[in-house]
């Protein structure tokens, strides 16, 4: 990959392939790292005056699942190209009844109940380059970004949208639905939405020192919260087709709300001068 201007983005979208149509001369670049490569090529054009780099967070023709998406790879691309700003828009169930299809959550704690997925790029095992990075802590207490976070809630409110400022979205492993007993017990414990893609997305963010923001928009009522016969996939195609033009206008608005100058928040010192062993991209 060469470093043209064309190549370079600040600011990431991870999402659905619908997101982006937003951008303006699309560049399409492949960018390979040393977890592999990531879920496609990513897609760098601007929005707002701002470079933005848009990654389809399931491949373009939605081919991977959530627990088999190289998390690592897709961070670290990201980074590569020069995003230190990353938005992550998905589809989640919502678990308590006032939040039904069509709600918008930007939530400020997550629960990860996945299994088994790799959500550190400091683990201390080799890479396939042969890099042996160090073992190292990120602070993960307040895992989303707070000026993301703002920004995402005035482009919400500014198009109409009431959101829902904070909560806790739960991350499973998926494919799978919950259970009624399961998801009974997400809501038990007053968690707000539950998704599959949230987590490790956040954390490996973290480790890059990048901003994170999670947008969530609510497709279904969870197993727990309704009483019908359970989450579809069909039912959650058709909420999320319905309000899909309405997040791209959010997504547009927060893409020209986030800090433009020199990042201050927590995020650009989570490691805290720890040395990982391996050369941030
Ligand atoms: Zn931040």
């Amino acid at each position: 990959m060469s470093g043209g201007a064309g190549q370079r983005a600040d600011i990431g979208v991870i999402g659905g392939s619908g997101f982006y149509s937003f951008l303006d001369d699309v560049t399409e670049i492949t960018v390979d790292t040393p977890y592999g490569p990531p879920s496609d090529s990513l897609f760098l054009g601007e929005a707002g005056g701002r470079r933005v780099a848009f990654l389809p967070r399931h491949g373009r023709g939605h081919t991977l699942a959530p627990h088999l998406i190289n998390y690592r790879a897709n961070l670290w691309a990201l980074r590569s190209v020069g995003v230190r700003q990353v938005l992550g828009p998905c589809a989640v169930g919502g678990l308590q009844p006032a939040y039904g299809p069509g709600t918008l959550v930007i939530p400020d704690q997550l629960v990860d109940r996945t299994k088994g997925r790799v959500q550190s790029y400091y683990d201390g095992l080799p890479r396939p380059d042969g890099a042996e990075p160090n073992v190292v802590h990120v602070s993960f207490a307040d895992p989303y970004c707070p000026s993301g976070r703002e920004s995402a809630l005035a482009a919400a409110r500014a198009n109409g949208w009431d959101p829902v400022d904070g909560g806790t979205m739960c991350v499973v492993e998926g494919p799978r639905f919950s259970t009624r007993a399961e998801s009974r017990w997400h809501a038990a414990q007053g968690w707000s939405v539950v998704g599959m893609t949230g987590h490790p997305e956040a954390v490996l963010a973290r480790e890059l020192e990048l901003c994170y923001t999670s947008l969530a928009l609510v497709t279904d009522l969870d197993a727990g919260a309704e009483t019908g016969e359970g989450v579809s996939h069909t039912e959650v195609l058709e909420v999320f087709a319905r309000n899909i033009a309405r997040l791209r206008t959010v997504l547009f608005d927060v893409i020209t709300k986030l800090p433009e100058s020199e990042r201050d928040c927590l995020c650009t010192r989570s490691l805290g001068g720890q040395p990982t062993g391996i050369p941030l991209p």
